[in-house]
């Protein structure tokens, strides 16, 4: 097929508005709403043969011609918002971009032109690129990046999973979301260990503070794995095609026969509290040890110094609030408040202060918080997988 076209006849397609945007919709595995869709480019020939991006994109890169389709592309997905807001709030679309859309700071500057005229919110629209793309041209995005970042648009890596990311590299790029890669998340059936790498994952997403969300979800099986596991977001065949502008409006209002569990979230967070219970012990360690033996990093660990903005917190007080008026889960506000105040209380050394300055005494309350946390947020887990309505996927 690709043998065929020309850069003239692509050149000819953009004249001729060929080009669209279909959109497929993200659902949240928490809640289970549509919470948006990924714009994806298809070339809708006059002769009503559909060309799709992976044969012309490759030639638009080749030929300079990207750019201008980017920005075209660009102004649709606006309009597209602006379309949808008017049915529907807190949406948000996804466009992808090259890296030379980066380079060039064009597509930075088109957003920034929208916000500043308040066309759109920087919540409405998000940005996707590779992560081949992104590692391959570090140098040469990374200033568009935190460019579009400080003006509040949400930049996704790609197709994770396929581009040989560093881990440090990944944590200089300042990516809010990591889309596991549709081969990684199909492959994940066919063994223990593939299973793993999607289970690491997400685990990696949620130690560098970015949501995970998957594609290429085409089962029922695969859908479900990802909501008990942790999975943020989802998108593929199974919740739907790329869809025509109308028919995702149309999309959204169905959007609770979707299944969605805050048990992944929960999974979560008994993960979070495990693991800040040992960054506390090792504040106290390195106090036992003496600074010059312990890492400044380990003494001064990223613990969120309020109570909304930490990893429990904004999941107790934010999403999780929807379990609300379940025992378990209104029993947890007062032992999460108490943690955090113990937290802060070791963080600066202010070892219980009304109880003689005992590390062994704070340590040992501590304990008995996160004992109480973990064992109702394990009843919440139980309660909620009993009350699971007859998922309506299956
Ligand atoms: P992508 O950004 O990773 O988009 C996801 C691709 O996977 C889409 O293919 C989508 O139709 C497909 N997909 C989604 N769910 C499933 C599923 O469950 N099963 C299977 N088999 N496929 C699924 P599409 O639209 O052909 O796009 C291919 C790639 O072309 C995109 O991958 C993206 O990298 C690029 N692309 C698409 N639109 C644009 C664009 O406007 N600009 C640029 N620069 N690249 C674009
Ligand atoms: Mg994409
Ligand atoms: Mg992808």
């Amino acid at each position: 097929m690709s043998g065929g076209l020309t850069q003239r006849a692509l050149e000819h397609a953009i004249e001729n508005d060929e080009l669209q945007l279909y959109y497929q919709p993200k659902i949240s595995l928490i809640s289970g709403m549509v919470i948006g869709a990924e714009a994806l480019v298809r070339w809708n020939q006059a002769s009503g043969d559909i060309i799709a991006p992976s044969v012309f994109i490759p030639l638009a890169e080749k030929s300079g011609l990207l750019h201008d389709i980017t920005v075209g592309l660009l102004d649709k997905a606006v309009e597209a918002v602006v379309k949808v807001k008017r049915h529907h709030s807190g949406l948000a679309l996804s466009i992808n971009v090259a890296p030379n859309d980066l380079e060039s700071h064009t597509i930075s500057e088109h957003i920034k032109h929208y916000l500043d005229k308040g066309v759109i919110n920087a919540n409405d629209l998000q940005i996707e690129i590779t992560e081949s793309a992104a590692m391959g041209n570090f140098e040469q995005i990374h200033d568009d990046l935190v460019r579009l970042t400080n003006l509040g648009i949400h930049v996704l890596m790609d197709d994770f999973g396929t581009g040989y990311s560093s881990i440090d590299r990944l944590s200089q790029l300042p990516f809010s979301a990591l889309k596991l890669d549709q081969g990684v998340v199909k492959r994940m059936g066919t063994s223990r260990q593939n299973l793993n790498v999607v289970k690491a994952s997400i685990s990696m997403a949620r130690e560098l503070r970015m949501t995970s969300i998957a594609e290429g979800i085409e089962s029922a099986a695969v859908y479900n794995f990802l909501m008990v596991n942790g999975c943020e977001e989802a998108q593929g065949f199974f919740i739907s095609r790329p869809i025509e502008l109308q028919q995702f409006i149309s999309f959204i209002e169905q959007s609770h026969a979707f299944e969605g569990s805050q048990i992944g979230r929960i999974h979560q967070t008994v993960h979070n509290i495990l693991y800040h219970r040992k960054c506390l012990f090792d504040v106290v360690f390195c106090d036992r040890i003496g600074a010059k033996a312990c890492l400044p990093s380990v003494m001064d660990p990223d613990i969120s110094a309020s109570l909304e903005d930490s990893r429990l917190g904004s999941w107790y007080f934010g999403i999780g609030q929807q379990l609300s008026g379940m025992v378990p889960f209104d029993s947890l506000e007062q032992p999460i408040r108490d943690l955090h105040k113990l937290s802060n209380e070791i963080l600066h050394r202010e070892y219980d202060k009304h109880r003689n300055g005992k590390q062994e005494t704070a340590l040992s309350r501590m304990d008995s918080l996160v004992n109480q946390i973990v064992s109702l947020l394990h009843a919440l887990e139980s309660a909620l997988l009993l009350k699971q309505s007859e998922p309506s996927l299956l």
